[in-house]
């Protein structure tokens, strides 16, 4: 049974990170949508040019052409034994294709995380966040260049005060319908992420043994 991992959470609440994290320690790929998208747009291609209005905006890219990606890249041989997902699904119709999509892969239960922080600290958190120009891992707080490539430091492009809080309220508006839609499932789990990164990540890892010995008996 693969271990299939969606991390669940408000923009800035350090979903990425730990979904990083949490890949490397289980040898699964870390698929991030946002990150796929930003480098659609560094190449230029046309989900790139299509997506990046709406991004800049806050706004979310349409259904279909996210679900496309998740399910093209869901194929992959690296996820073939599962995967850890970040910033998908979104919306509930994106829930219920990726649903679709592991009735097809026939290979374990979804586990969700859902990563919990206090509105005020999502704003404090995403107004000082700097990301790398060249690989765009998140910076060090306080860092001079990237630690990962020496890259130079940049504030995201919908990182600006008007379009965070116009992130947020996309994220109440469609997707915390998402979290509705897990809630009741006997793998979803509730994460504290106003803790030390070091401390949720401990709580997180705990938690995913615990929902895997679950739904080994689903
Ligand atoms: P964050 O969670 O910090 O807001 P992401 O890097 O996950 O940021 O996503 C940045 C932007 O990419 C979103 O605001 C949205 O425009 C777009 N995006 C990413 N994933 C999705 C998705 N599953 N559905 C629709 N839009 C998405």
């Amino acid at each position: 049974m693969g271990l299939n991992l969606i991390m669940m959470g408000a923009p800035g609440a350090g979903k990425g990170t730990q979904a990083g994290r949490l890949a490397q320690e289980r040898g699964l790929p870390k698929i991030s949508t946002g990150d796929m998208l930003r480098d659609a747009i560094r190449e230029q291609n046309p989900v790139g040019l299509e997506a990046k209005a709406r991004m800049d905006r806050g706004e979310l890219v349409d259904d279909a052409t996210m679900i496309e990606i998740v399910r093209e890249r869901l194929t992959r041989p690296d996820a073939k034994c599962g995967f850890v997902l970040d910033g998908f699904p979104r919306t509930v119709a994106q829930a219920e294709a990726l649903d679709a999509i592991m009735r097809e892969r026939n290979n374990g239960p979804l586990i969700i995380v859902d990563v919990q922080v206090p509105q005020q600290e999502l704003v404090r958190r995403l107004a000082m966040r700097r990301i790398c120009v060249k690989c765009g891992v998140n910076a060090m707080p306080n860092a001079a260049s990237c630690t990962n490539c020496g890259g130079e430091l940049e504030q995201r492009m919908d990182d600006n005060q008007d379009v965070v809080l116009e992130r947020l309220t996309v994220y109440q508006r469609a997707t915390r319908p998402v979290l509705d839609y897990y809630r009741e499932r006997p793998t979803f789990r509730v994460v504290n992420g106003s803790q030390p990164p070091d401390r949720v990540a401990q709580e997180l890892d705990t938690m995913v043994n615990d929902a895997t010995g679950g739904a080994k008996s689903l």
